[in-house]
């Protein structure tokens, strides 16, 4: 099958292969997938930039959805020809705290062989390896979705969706009423709006670099947009002056320790301070003690603090019934040899979401 391979750190150690296997044959609980649709998230930048100290060699990708075209002895999660998204949580199902409810703090997941070329084996990014024709996962992984739903707009649950709309839904909790400040309007941030949106915030003032993401923001449900149009614009004065002093929740979400440490002034007393994107996972994130003090949360989010099988048939039931946008977070689609397109696309900060799609 055709793959991207990631052999190092770097945009340029990433090729194409045409000859990728599965790594081992199907486990009972195991299902094989066609991927048709794989979303290029920041994190995949991220992690082919080394910034999530990943093992190499490995294929990258971990936000996708496809068709199940095979399944294990034991699967019943989901049958043959079942559309899926799948999870990046490599999570065991059965321990204490898969039990309770919390599938991303399993810490049984770890990280495995997906595919190999030739002798070679490949680590796969998230438990997934998705930048490739078809990968093996857990039935944990594969969370079934109306056929209804376009996989290429499907595909985005998986993570963007998921990392921004949990981040509201489970970990931030907007009430009705409440007002939130939105850091980046890209790929996820778009979904902290319209989650937030739904969630019934009375104010959500978004703030970005790039001036023609206001459109998008506004259609998402901001209701203000803020322009940092230069380096010594005080983006945490104007978030202050909107909402009349500070906002309940401040979500940080293009992965900067800087623009985390804002948040914290940008939120009123008792406020929440949302982590939402990744930066390097060594950085150091330094913040004034006293703008913390006053009875606030900063809360760690990792992937939306979601709970796959629950919260991925949520969204695409708030698709089908149009509450929900999902195909206008896709920009753009191409092959597998669309990746370096895409990562341009992401550094320019102009687009919501490029989609490979493997199988053409
Ligand atoms: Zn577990
Ligand atoms: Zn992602």
């Amino acid at each position: 099958m055709h793959g991207l391979i990631q052999e190092d750190n770097g945009e340029e150690h990433v090729r194409l292969s045409t000859e990728l296997e599965h790594a081992a044959a199907l486990e009972p609980r195991q299902v094989r997938i066609q991927i048709m649709a794989a979303g290029v998230c920041g994190s995949d930048l991220s992690c082919v930039h080394g910034k999530y100290y990943m093992p190499t060699p490995l294929v990258p990708g971990h936000e996708a959805a496809g068709v199940v075209i095979e399944v294990g002895s034991a699967v019943t999660y989901c049958t043959l020809g079942d559309h899926v998204v799948l999870s990046t949580f490599g999570n065991c199902g059965h321990c204490p705290v898969c039990e309770g409810g919390s599938p991303g703090n399993c810490g049984f997941g770890g990280l495995r062989y997906t595919h190999v070329e030739g002798e070679q084996q490949l680590w796969g990014f998230a438990n997934l390896g998705a930048f490739a024709q078809e990968t093996i996962v857990h039935e944990n992984q594969a969370v079934p979705i109306p056929n209804e739903v376009p996989l290429s707009s499907a595909a985005l649950i998986g993570c963007g969706v998921m990392t921004g709309a949990g981040a509201v839904f489970n970990r931030a909790r907007v009430g009705v009423g409440d007002t939130c400040a939105v850091i980046g309007a890209g790929g996820v941030g778009l979904n902290v709006i319209q989650a937030a949106s739904l969630s019934g915030a009375s104010q959500i003032v978004v703030v970005d670099r790039v001036a023609s993401k206001e459109r998008m923001a506004l259609e998402f449900g901001a209701t203000d947009f803020v322009l940092v149009d230069s380096e010594s614009f005080d983006s945490v004065a104007a978030v202050q002056e909107l909402s009349g002093g500070g906002v309940d929740h401040a979500f940080e979400v293009v992965g900067s320790t800087e623009l985390l440490a804002n948040c914290l002034p940008m939120t009123k007393a008792g406020g929440n301070i949302c982590a939402v994107g990744v930066p390097d996972l060594t950085a150091t994130v330094t913040y004034p003690f006293q703008a913390l003090h006053q009875n606030k949360n900063l809360l760690g989010i990792r992937a939306g603090g979601g709970k796959p099988r629950r919260d991925f048939r949520l969204i695409a039931d708030l698709y089908l019934k149009g509450r929900f946008k999902l195909d206008e977070l896709v920009s753009q689609t191409a092959g597998l040899d669309g990746l370096q397109g895409a990562f341009d696309s992401l550094k320019a900060g102009a687009e919501a979401r490029t989609v490979l799609l493997p199988n053409g």
